[in-house]
């Protein structure tokens, strides 16, 4: 719009030239009429004239469209009201005279305005075919109305004249429009690519031929730490990446490298990729692509936090959350690397004593502290080159390269393990003693491959458990056939019960005031047909290891209230149960049917439970506890004393009965300290309520002591009697108590 209003020199010349030609052929055809044609044609002018004036006042934005067709209009109505007036001249001068010269004037002239009018505003259609039908039509007239041949012939002309100056028009018009349209839509497509560069996550710059710096996002100045002010226009790619390199405190040796793989890639026209350690942990991946017409494109990555996380999993994959020490795969990783070295190492696997009496005690997150005090332990007497891996629970593994293959090196690192792990650690706030017992195994004599020689440590390691806590053992390749005579007992046991092979026997307990037998304590046998009488102290563990112990507790329970129904009297029978049914057992309901399915009254049974029951899982324990006394049972502790339980911890629990171990006895006799700690705990626990049973009573001065203390109210031994088989039980009963001044 603006382009048809503001040629003003152009309205000033043609319509001062139209005024003179009138002016001019009224003069030379002596007409008023034609003369007077300059009138409106003047008018007109200066009308359009006060319009631009308006226009350029209100001066519509390019987005008002409705404004811009409003001054359109107005535009047209003015330029043709001028090209009405100068066709009705055009045709007067026709009209009014013969004068060719007049006519040549005004037809030139009508002419000229005409294309002067379309060759200026051929952008607007409507101004183009109104002018050129109000300037032809007059003229076409005015030539016919001669009947001259020349005129006609000219008249004629003119038609096909008109028609292409508008065709031209129209070409011109559909020109311009595809221009404008075509650099809009270029601009549209620079800002949106603008907008996509910008908003990128990398950082990217254009190099060209010439390896100059063409252009570059934001984002690529801040990743590289360049200022964004700075002019990198022309600028050669290597001084952008000598400045980059310095901007992140990249190494000088560094630097260098970084620059002649540009340069190399970028003479061989081909992609590469480059990581740049900067300062601050600052991890920068910066990609090379050349561009088909020549020069390159370099994309910049962060990726620090792509490979932070990177090296978080590779840590959860190869390291115990817990201990941060390494975790089973990974040292076997390592086992793997010093035994392709050719070097011998030795594995010690450590196991914790105590644990699982802490964990159950004094709960999970204490026994996770404790691990992690273990764990730091170990790191702190072993050298930096062992490994110290945790495989999960309190299993601990250490390897330990050997110099020249010698075990004794092992054998001192065990010593120093076992050392360090059986000093007292304190975990929140309680004071813990637990100990360790490790198996050794050496590659390659013990084993070639991880799981060999992990196998045979572990083999060794349950020996050195079986041979006392606090111990370590070197593997021994008659190690493996115990293991497997294990496996072999195992599997005995189940047949045994199957086949009725084991037996009870039963032990007297008596009360020391009146020498009757109170109970009778039930021990099962298992009679073998190769190896004669095999003794509980070597199948019951194995039997809980395996879980066989709950079938068999139960058969025990059953046959020794069937046996206990047919004594005389009120004498009671004693029953073991092993923690394991415990844990895994229903002893309620094992004790509902055995008492109802040998009549036996429930106050003649008693069952009696170790410390580590006690120890484990408190709440249900004190839960199952309560429903078997409900039931008229008497429960009593076995072992006192060897386990972790104090006494200030036993009357949590409704106990009748503590039996004080045998190992109580020792050196009675001739050390007073021990007479002292016997007699002490045995007052105590009658202090607390409870009947006292002193067992493996063997010898007559023992029997001579207790009898001195009143708090101890029954004695079981050798001294009275062995376990017998059931049988022998009704006739030793039947002989009545004992008397205390026979035995010896
Ligand atoms: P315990 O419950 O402490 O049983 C007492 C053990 O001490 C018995 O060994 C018994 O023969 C032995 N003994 C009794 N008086 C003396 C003595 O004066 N001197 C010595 N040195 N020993 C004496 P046994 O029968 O070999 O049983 C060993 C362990 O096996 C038992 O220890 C008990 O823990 C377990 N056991 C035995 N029978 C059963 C059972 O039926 N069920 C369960 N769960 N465990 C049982
Ligand atoms: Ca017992
Ligand atoms: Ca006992």
């Amino acid at each position: 719009m603006t382009a048809l209003y503001k040629d003003r020199r152009s309205l000033f010349s043609g319509t001062g030239s139209a005024i003179a030609a009138a002016l001019v052929t009224g003069w030379m055809s002596g007409s008023m009429w034609i003369a007077g044609c300059a009138i409106p044609l003047g008018l007109t002018g200066f009308v359009r004239w006060m319009d631009m004036n308006a226009y350029e006042r209100a001066m519509p934005g390019p987005q008002a469209l409705a404004e811009a067709r409003r001054w359109e209009k107005r535009y047209i109505l003015g330029s043709s009201t001028f090209a009405v007036f100068l066709s009705l001249w055009c045709f007067l001068t026709f009209l009014l005279t013969q004068d060719p010269a007049v006519h040549l004037v005004s037809f030139a002239v009508c002419l000229a305005y005409m294309i002067g009018i379309t060759g200026r505003n051929y952008a607007s259609d409507q101004l183009v075919t109104f002018t050129t039908i109000t300037a032809a039509v007059p003229m076409v007239a005015g030539l016919l109305l001669q009947y001259e041949f020349a005129y006609v012939f000219l008249a004629l002309l003119l038609v096909p004249f008109f028609m292409s100056v508008r065709n031209i028009a129209t070409r011109l018009r559909h020109t311009l429009f595809d221009a404008v349209v075509a650099s809009h839509d270029l601009r549209a497509l620079a800002s949106h690519f603008d907008t996509a560069v910008n908003n990128m996550p990398h950082g990217l710059c254009m190099f060209d031929a010439d390896q100059r710096f063409v252009v570059c996002n934001e984002r690529f100045l801040t990743l590289l730490g360049l200022p964004t002010g700075g002019r990198w226009k022309g600028r050669k790619a290597v001084t952008l990446l000598a400045r980059t390199l310095e901007a992140n405190s990249v190494p000088k040796e560094g630097r260098q490298k970084v620059i002649e793989s540009f340069q190399d890639w970028f003479a061989a026209g081909c992609s590469g990729a480059l990581v740049l350690e900067a300062a601050g942990e600052k991890i920068l991946e910066l990609t090379f692509q050349p561009i088909e017409a020549g020069g390159c494109v370099m994309l910049v990555e962060d990726i620090s936090e792509k490979r932070r996380a990177e090296a978080r999993i590779e840590h959860l994959a190869r390291y115990d959350a817990l201990t941060g020490l390494p975790n089973r795969s990974y040292f076997q990783e390592q086992f793997e690397a010093v035994a392709a070295r050719g070097q011998a190492c030795a594995l010690l696997f450590i196991d914790l004593d105590q644990f699982k009496v802490v964990n159950d005690t004094l709960g999970h997150p204490c026994g996770d502290a404790l691990l992690c005090q273990v764990a730091a332990r170990l790191r702190r007497v072993l050298r930096p080159s062992d490994v110290i891996a945790r495989f999960g629970g309190d299993e601990f593994v250490v390897l330990r390269p050997l110099r020249g293959g010698d075990a004794k090196e092992a054998s001192l690192t065990a010593r120093r393990i076992v050392s360090a792990l059986g000093d007292v650690f304190t975990v929140e706030g309680h004071q813990i003693v637990i100990g360790a017992s490790i198996g050794i195994a050496i590659e390659p004599t013990d084993g070639e491959t991880f799981d060999q020689v992990l196998k045979n440590a572990d083999l060794a390691l349950y020996c050195a458990k079986s041979d006392g806590r606090g111990v370590w053992r070197f593997f021994e390749p008659d190690m493996d056939v115990r293991a497997q005579d294990r496996r072999a007992l195992e599997i005995a046991v189940r047949d045994a019960l199957e086949n009725g092979n084991f037996e009870v026997f039963f032990q007297p307990i008596i009360n020391l005031k009146t020498g009757q037998t109170t109970v009778c304590e039930a021990l099962v046998r298992w009679r073998h047909a190769e190896r004669g009488m095999i003794s509980p102290a070597e199948f019951i563990p194995l039997a809980e290891e395996t879980n066989v112990i709950i079938e068999l507790g139960d058969w025990i329970l059953h046959e020794a209230c069937r046996q206990c129904a047919s004594w005389p009297g009120e004498v009671g029978v004693a029953v073991n149960i092993s923690p394991i049914q415990f844990r895994r057992g229903d002893v309620v309901r094992s004790v509902i049917s055995a008492l109802e399915r040998s009549g036996l009254p429930a106050h003649r049974l008693e069952l009696e439970i170790t410390e580590s029951v006690l120890m484990e899982n408190t709440e249900v324990t004190r839960t199952v506890l309560e429903n078997l006394k409900r039931l008229g049972v008497r429960i009593s502790l076995d072992d006192f004393g060897t386990g972790y339980a104090s006494l200030s911890y036993l009357h949590h629990f409704p106990l009748d009965k503590v039996k004080i171990d045998r190992s109580f006895l020792q050196d009675v006799e001739a050390d007073s300290r021990s007479r002292k700690l016997l007699v002490g705990v045995a007052r105590l626990t009658a202090d607390l309520g409870m009947s006292v049973v002193v067992e493996g009573v063997e010898t007559r001065p023992q029997l001579t002591l207790l009898m001195r203390q009143s708090s101890i109210e029954e004695v079981q031994g050798f001294l009275f009697s062995p376990p017998r088989p059931a049988k022998d039980i009704p006739s030793l009963l039947e002989a009545g108590k004992v008397d205390f001044d026979q035995v010896a």
